[in-house]
């Protein structure tokens, strides 16, 4: 799977329409997402949350329902932030929580304006360690980041493996070496835990089932549709072939 072709050389607009059906565009879990808050404290009403590569929110709407203050959902394709926006109205959150198109390597925020920064499945984008250095700005002393990203939980692996990640995400490391950058970036890495099982399989690779059916039969003999829903079927044999060698990461993380 060499030439395999990483998200981004397909379509946007296909990848958002794929995408946008799904309740959630990553690896991850309510309960997750609620046991990393609860690591972080001293949050109130007038604290400033920023959630970077929200999608269409899926883990927006659990912060803001497990925590007081503002939160501000950025994501680089607006039809996701449409959702984010819809879905926010829905739940009578609207003035709390404000979803805006926008890149996470242009963050419109100012200097420690933000007491927390939350970026689940979405810092791969510009790398774990860019992430970290470039957002510390926005976040006061003391303000707290939680970022999950895909990591190596053993020392070693088959080379099939190996070749795959390296391929969609070069920058893939174990554990221990993404908090030593976390700690190295200036921050005291506070908790780190592995997601579990069904934060893949339930919450990611289920729910894309009936919509690659969908997609197959909508888009009858497009060969870009075809080769999209092989690398997104690859992605899951791959995972239940060698989970036991990398999972992805919550990573929590106190600006000194
Ligand atoms: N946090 C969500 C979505 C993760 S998928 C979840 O866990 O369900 C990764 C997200 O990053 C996608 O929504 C994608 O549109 C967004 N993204 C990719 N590049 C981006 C960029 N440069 N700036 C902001 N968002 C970006």
């Amino acid at each position: 799977m060499e030439n395999e072709k990483t998200i981004y050389e397909f379509d946007m607009a296909l990848i958002s329409e794929y995408y946008s059906k799904l309740k959630r565009q990553g690896i991850g879990s309510p309960e997750m997402t609620i046991k990393a808050l609860s690591f972080i404290d001293g949050l109130t009403e007038k604290s400033k949350i920023a959630d970077i590569g929200c999608g269409t929110g899926g883990q927006t709407m659990v912060i803001a329902q497990n925590t007081r203050g503002n939160i501000t959902a950025i994501d680089n394709l607006p039809d996701f932030i449409t959702i984010v926006n819809d879905n926010a109205k829905a739940a009578n959150l609207q003035t709390r929580v404000y979803g805006i198109a926008g890149s996470m390597d242009k963050l419109p925020f100012g200097s420690e304006e933000l007491d927390l920064i939350w970026c689940e499945g979405a810092v791969y984008n510009i790398g774990f360690e860019r992430g970290l250095i470039e957002w510390k700005k926005f976040l006061k002393k003391s303000g707290f980041i939680a970022i999950t990203d895909a990591s190596w939980i053993t020392e070693e692996r088959p080379q099939e493996i190996e070749d795959y990640w390296v391929h969609h995400y070069p920058e893939i490391t174990t554990i221990a070496n993404n908090v030593s950058v976390m700690q190295k970036s200036g921050y005291i890495p506070v908790s780190v835990f592995i997601m579990p099982d069904n934060c893949w399989t339930d919450n990611y690779f289920a729910p894309q089932i009936p919509i690659q059916e969908e997609f197959l039969k909508k888009y009858s003999g497009n060969k870009t549709v075809e080769e999209f829903i092989e690398g997104c079927r690859h992605e899951e044999e791959m995972y239940h072939k060698y989970k036991d060698y990398y999972g992805y990461i919550f990573y929590i993380g106190r600006k000194c």
